[in-house]
């Protein structure tokens, strides 16, 4: 089974196809961290534009990387929210078309869904249910993944994602957009302790993140201590945070199989080692995908497009495109924000 596809959420347009037996026979990716670095962060109408023009040359050119014809492609999967409506309406009506001329069904993801699952493309060995924490530029919740469409939300973050702190502290520091892998390099060269920052929710009863008040302080201390301090000592801070949730639910999650990171933050390596530490302490497998399948790309799509083909969930061509698009449905909204 070969599954084509596609995503358009944020600020990479990508194109990939990927088969059921985790072959990954193409992945290709455009960023536009040029276009949208003068305004320090993602213009939703820049990013559209860049769609437009990059995801045809970018599915032409996987088809023909991979040696793979249209019609040889069994579904076409592309994204179809959450995330900036006019990129998820660009690569949804893309994937729509050419699954309609080839005569293929279409198959709707949930873009988060596509971080969810990433990790079984990578590490085949990794079953259902286990424990996720997702960390990416919009989200950051833990999940339970019981299975394909099967999700339920534990936490999530009652103001701003994790990656959103990450690429505001860049900005108050001038690391530059995006802002994550710039705080990581800074932080090499810093005393992880140097500034002392408040690590929000440490140790509170209910299970969920907040980096609003952590990203205050940070703007608060800019200017008064070394970049590389204060870029050290903000990730030890989202480090704790994250760990001491993570911790909470993982001892009140019975029956997981894996402690499981995804989405662009889990990039990150300090996050991912002490994660691994603490998989270790509960006696689980840790599981991280490779660092270019943890921030946005199709393949993850392509797989997750390939797990619900595989399960027999295919969409129809007027299936709407969605600016918001809850994993978990049935979840609470956590003050209005988050979700
Ligand atoms: P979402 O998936 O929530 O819709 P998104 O698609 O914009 O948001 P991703 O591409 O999954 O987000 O992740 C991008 C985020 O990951 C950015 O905030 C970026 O700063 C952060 N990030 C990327 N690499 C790292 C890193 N090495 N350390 C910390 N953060 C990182
Ligand atoms: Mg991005
Ligand atoms: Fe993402």
């Amino acid at each position: 089974m070969i599954v084509l596809g596609l995503e358009s959420s944020c600020d990479e347009t990508a194109a990939a196809l990927v088969t059921g037996d985790r072959r990954v026979l193409a992945h290709k990716l455009a960023g536009q961290e040029a276009a949208h670095a003068p305004y320090g962060g993602v213009v939703p109408e820049i990013a559209a534009r860049a769609h437009v023009e990059m995801l045809e040359p970018l599915v032409r050119a996987a088809l023909d990387e991979a040696g793979v014809k249209l019609a040889q492609v069994d579904a076409v999967a592309a994204t179809a929210g959450p995330g900036l409506i006019g990129g998820v309406m660009v690569g949804l009506v893309t994937g729509k078309a050419l699954a309609h001329a080839a005569g293929k069904p279409l198959v709707a993801v949930n873009h988060l869904e596509g971080h969810a699952l990433s990790p079984r493309l990578s590490n085949p060995e990794l079953r259902f249910p286990y424990l996720l924490l997702l960390v990416s530029g919009g989200h950051c919740q833990l999940l339970r993944v019981d299975g394909v469409g099967r999700y339920r939300r534990l936490a999530t973050t009652i103001d701003d994602a994790a990656g959103e702190a990450f690429d505001k502290t860049a900005k108050v520091l001038g690391l530059g957009f995006p802002g994550g892998p710039a705080v990581e390099r800074a932080a090499e060269a810093g005393d992880p302790f140097a500034v002392p920052l408040p690590r929000p929710l440490k140790g509170a009863a209910e299970p969920h993140f907040s980096f609003a008040g952590l990203k205050s302080a940070v703007v608060r201390a800019a200017g008064q201590h070394r970049t590389e301090d204060l870029a050290a000592s903000f990730q030890q801070a989202v480090v704790e945070c994250l760990l001491d949730r993570t911790e909470r639910a993982l001892a009140s999650s019975d029956g997981v199989t894996a402690l499981v990171v995804a989405g662009g933050v889990a990039a990150n390596k300090a996050i991912r080692a002490r994660l691994e530490a603490l998989a270790a302490e509960y006696d689980l497998p840790f599981v991280a995908p490779p660092l270019w399948l943890c921030t946005d790309n199709a393949a993850m799509i392509a797989w997750a497009g390939a797990e619900r083909f595989a399960a027999g969930l295919v969409d129809p061509l007027d299936t709407p495109a969605k600016a918001r698009w809850p994993l978990d449905p049935s979840a609470e909204a956590v003050r209005g924000a988050g979700v």
